[in-house]
């Protein structure tokens, strides 16, 4: 992680500097305003074997978020809905904290599979309400309210 780390800083861009306008009406301009852009030459493989998860991910892997930065694959940097979900992503982490973050995407993972997974069917059903509706959603308070009712009495 530390070579990924060193090997991507330059490349960081704020999310600001991205021209995604739309995305400003879904999220709060506090949490826009601390989320970093990555664009890697190629996707890096991640390590999820360390994270006990043995099941097969999806081969157009796209994008992965770490914290409130998220790297994103060269020739998707226009895509609006690749963004959301990856957006959604850094709310729950932000939310949960790095390690229950981690904990819970491990647990779904190896549980659900990759697409069924509690954190990514939430990113999905965001980013499909995100595509196919107009009308901006505040979409970090809904993130907020599913996470509270997932866990719920746990
Ligand atoms: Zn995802």
């Amino acid at each position: 992680m530390e070579n990924l780390k060193s090997s991507t800083a330059a490349l960081a861009t704020p999310f600001g500097e991205l021209s995604l306008p739309r995305l400003n009406r879904y999220f709060p301009a506090s949490h826009l305003q601390s989320v970093s852009v990555v664009v890697p030459p190629e996707m890096p493989v991640l390590p999820l074997a360390e994270f006990g998860f043995q099941g097969k991910l999806p081969d157009a892997f796209v994008g992965f978020t770490i914290g409130t930065t998220y790297l994103i694959g060269p020739g998707y940097l226009g895509r609006e809905g690749i963004h959301f979900h990856e957006l959604i992503h850094t709310v729950q982490w932000k939310i949960l904290g790095a390690e229950a973050f981690v904990v819970a995407y491990a647990a779904g993972l190896s549980r659900h599979g990759y697409r069924n997974a509690l954190l990514e069917d939430m990113a999905y059903e965001l980013q499909s309400d995100f595509e196919n509706y107009y009308s901006p959603v505040d979409a970090a308070a809904r993130v907020k309210s599913y996470l509270e009712r997932a866990y719920a009495g746990s």
